[in-house]
C-alpha cells in the first residue's frame, strides 16, 4: 500500500498565492513512486491549480463537495463538477461537522457521490475532547465510520481512504494535546475492528488509514510507524514549505 501525506490548506491563499506556492512544492518534490502526495487548495483555486499539477508528482483533493450533482443548491459545488479536475475529497472534516453542522446523513450521502464521481473519499473521523474523557471515543468512532460508509458497497471500499483525526489535537500548540502514538494505535484497532465486522478481513485491511492532529516534522516519523497508519493528513505545516517536504521526506525514509 502506498503512503499517504495529504496538505489541507483550509481557508489560507489567494489562488495566485496557491499556484506560486503549489510551484514551489513541485519544483523540491521528485516524484516517488510508494508516497502519494495530495494538497487540498480552496475550491477557488483547484480548477487553475489542476492544469498547473504535474500529476506524477502530486493530486490535488477538494475539501469538500456536494452529494446532489446539479439542482436548486446555491453556493454549492458538486462532485460531478469537480470529477477530472480532483482525485481526492476530504469529507466529514471536524470543521465541517463542529462549524457547517454537517451530520453523518450528509457526510455519508458526500461520501457516496464521491464515489460514482470517481474521486477518492477520505472520509474524517474522530472524538471530541470531552467525549474521549467521557469514554465515549470508540461508540464515537463507530458511529461516525458506519455512518459515513453507508452507502458504500463491498465493491467501492478499495476506494475509501479513512483519516483519524482526534478533534482535540487538531491545530495544537501544547505537547499535552497531542495525541501519542498508543492513543493512535488503540483507535486504529478499533477502525480495522469495525471495518472486519462490517466487509470482512480481506477488504477491511486494504483500506488506508490516515492520521491527523498537528503533525509537524518532529512528529511525523512517530507517527507514520504507528501499525496500521498509512499516511498523515497534515493541516498547519502543510502550508509551510520546508515543513511540508520534510515530511514528505520522512514517509519515503520510513518505507525504504
Ligand atoms: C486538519 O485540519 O486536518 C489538521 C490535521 O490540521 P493540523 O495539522 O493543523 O492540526
Amino acid at each position: 500500500m502506498k503512503t499517504y501525506i495529504v496538505g489541507n490548506w483550509k481557508l489560507n491563499f489567494t489562488v495566485g498565492e496557491a499556484s506560486i506556492y503549489l510551484h514551489k512544492i513541485l519544483k523540491n518534490l521528485p516524484a516517488y513512486r510508494d508516497v502519494e502526495v495530495v494538497v487540498a487548495p480552496s475550491l477557488l483555486a483547484l480548477q487553475p491549480l489542476s492544469l498547473q499539477v504535474d500529476r506524477r508528482k502530486m493530486k490535488l483533493a477538494a475539501q469538500n463537495g456536494f452529494y446532489r450533482d446539479y439542482g436548486a443548491f446555491t453556493g454549492e459545488v458538486s462532485f460531478s463538477q469537480l470529477r477530472g479536475i480532483v482525485d481526492y475529497a476530504i469529507i466529514g472534516h471536524s470543521e465541517r461537522r463542529y462549524v457547517f453542522r454537517e451530520d453523518d446523513k450528509m457526510i455519508a450521502k458526500k461520501v457516496e457521490a464521491a464515489v460514482r464521481n470517481r474521486i477518492t473519499p477520505i472520509l474524517c473521523i474522530g472524538e471530541t475532547e470531552s467525549e474521549r474523557a467521557f469514554g465515549e471515543t470508540s461508540d464515537v468512532i463507530r458511529d461516525q465510520l458506519m455512518g459515513g460508509l453507508r452507502d458504500v458497497s463491498d465493491d467501492d471500499l478499495d476506494k475509501v481512504i479513512i483519516a483519524y483525526e482526534p478533534v482535540w489535537a487538531i491545530s495544537s500548540t501544547k505537547a499535552s494535546k497531542l495525541a501519542t502514538p498508543d492513543e493512535i494505535s488503540e483507535v486504529v484497532k478499533l477502525i480495522k475492528k469495525n471495518l472486519t465486522e462490517i466487509y470482512g478481513a480481506k477488504l477491511a485491511d486494504e483500506v488506508p488509514i490516515l492520521f491527523g492532529g498537528s503533525v509537524n516534522p518532529s512528529n511525523a516519523g512517530a507517527y507514520l510507524t504507528v501499525p496500521g497508519v498509512n499516511g498523515l493528513l497534515i493541516g498547519g505545516a502543510s502550508l509551510i514549505l520546508s515543513e511540508f517536504i520534510d515530511i514528505i521526506d520522512t514517509a519515503k525514509r520510513v518505507r525504504s
